[in-house]
């Protein structure tokens, strides 16, 4: 169900536990002829696309192992109400963009928006922080928000993540920013900036939020911009139309009342991203989405990606793991979204995935052979190679279709002489130079031509 005017929040409690509420199945009746598609607004990748995106999250998932974190898998639906206590009940993604519903047991639950309040939960839960600190851990999966469709906004959409929880060292903030760039870079992706700001710490938000609000107050805001000013100030600083943001020229920013310690902080992490040479510019009126970041607040934008240029961002967060329930530790982390990565990689055409379904495929000319082919395929997976071979017994030409059109660089054909002969006949797909190989000795030659 989308939302128009915020979740319905129900305490789990106050729900029977056997509660035999009616769950609206699906509905009744349907046109026989309908024909069915994806649900408006989610991203999809169907072959040859689909190897891009792997690639992308694997690029993007293999820095942050490179750099100690494990990995968590997580529900893909929570308690509506940690997203309201966690992320915030006035951001645009908890009171217009969830998808809520009631489960059969008439509990609140959301399709996640976004990562960070699940993995806090989750470390709270199992106790993660009673070990050696900080906790280090990444994610990947899909996400839900129900925003407009467009080009690179999709209401199913994938990140990859990290959270860092227990440590206030500004080097751990440098090295959350810094595996999120080497994650890109090592898609060949050039054309990305980060912008880097603080939202200072708690004391310092208190202040500045009251001296945003008489600003704000001052001016001719909508009904809606003004209800939005009252209740998260923030926010407004955020708006992107160009008349709200022309009246904003003058507004204060938290740079010019950041506590010593909060400056301090972040004047370390940009030593320490100077020191990995990160390139980052200022952006002192960067406020993200989400309502739990304090101090180190950064985006990476993309050029070539039009309106939704944000191909990840994050910060830290001190009051989130405490307001869940856990104790006072602060944490770091982003979310990089794998969807507009694989846009900005296509942009800048970039080639992320080889184009190649198989190594080698295999060729049987008549029944035994074929008997036979099915072994040596199994042999050769055993060894790493990745093998498909023709069905349904086409002719020689057609396999030899089939074996082109999987981007394969060696067919292995096999006939009845060769069984006799203990011989298979191995083709280079791309030269088109063939030659005999003993059976025997088949999965060794392969490796080698390989
Ligand atoms: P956020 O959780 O809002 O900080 O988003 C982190 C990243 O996820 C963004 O920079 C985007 O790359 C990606 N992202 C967020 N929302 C969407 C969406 N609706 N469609 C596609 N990607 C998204």
């Amino acid at each position: 169900r989308l939302l128009k005017s915020g979740p319905p929040i129900r305490s789990c409690s106050r729900s029977p536990p056997n509660s035999t509420k009616a769950f609206p199945g699906p509905r009744k009746g349907y046109d026989v002829n309908q024909k069915f598609h994806a649900p408006k607004g989610v991203a999809e990748y169907v072959p040859p696309d689909s190897a891009g995106f792997l690639a992308v999250k694997s690029a993007l998932s293999r820095s942050a192992e490179l750099a100690g974190y494990s990995y968590v898998e997580l529900p893909i639906f929570e308690d509506t109400n940690l997203y309201v206590r966690g992320v915030g009940e006035s951001t645009d993604v908890v009171s217009k963009e969830m998808y809520t519903f009631d489960d059969r047991g008439g509990r609140s639950l959301s399709l996640r928006p976004e990562g960070t309040a699940g993995v806090v939960r989750a470390v709270v839960e199992h106790n993660l922080d009673r070990a050696g600190l900080p906790i280090k851990l990444w994610y990947a999966g899909p996400f839900f928000r129900a925003e407009r469709p467009q080009q690179g906004r999709y209401r199913q959409f994938n990140q990859v993540g990290v959270e860092a929880l227990g440590s206030e060292d500004p080097a751990l903030d440098a090295e959350v920013i810094a595996i999120a760039a080497e994650g890109f870079q090592r898609l060949g992706l050039k054309g990305f900036r980060l912008l880097l700001n603080s939202l200072g710490d708690t004391a310092t938000r208190v202040h500045y939020r009251e001296i945003l609000t008489s600003f704000l107050a001052n001016l001719d805001l909508d009904p809606e911009t003004t209800k939005r000013a009252q209740l998260n100030p923030l926010r407004v600083l955020d708006d992107k139309r160009p008349q709200v943001q022309a009246m904003l020229v003058d507004a204060p920013l938290m740079r010019d009342v950041l506590s010593d310690s909060a400056r301090e902080h972040h004047e370390a992490v940009c030593t320490y991203l100077r020191e990995l040479k990160v390139d980052f510019s200022d952006a002192p009126r960067l406020v993200r989405g989400l309502d739990y970041y304090t101090r180190t607040t950064f985006e990476f934008v993309h050029d070539g990606l039009g309106a939704q240029s944000a191909i990840g961002g994050g910060g830290r967060y001190d009051g989130l793991m405490s307001d869940l329930g856990g104790q006072e530790l602060s944490g770091i982390g982003y979310g990089l979204g794998v969807d507009r990565t694989l846009l900005a990689c296509a942009a800048e055409g970039l080639e992320v995935t080889s184009g190649q379904r198989c190594q080698v495929f295999l060729v049987p000319l008549g029944q035994p052979a074929k008997l036979r082919l099915f072994g040596i395929a199994a042999q050769l997976r055993d060894h790493g190679v990745s093998v498909d071979l023709a069905f349904d017994d086409r002719s020689l030409k057609g396999s030899m279709r089939a074996a082109d059109r999987t981007g394969a660089k060696l067919a292995v054909i096999l006939g009845d002489d060769d069984l006799a002969a203990q011989t298979a006949a191995v083709k280079n797909l791309s030269t088109g130079d063939q030659q005999t190989v003993a059976i025997a000795e088949l999965a060794e030659t392969i490796q080698e031509m390989l």
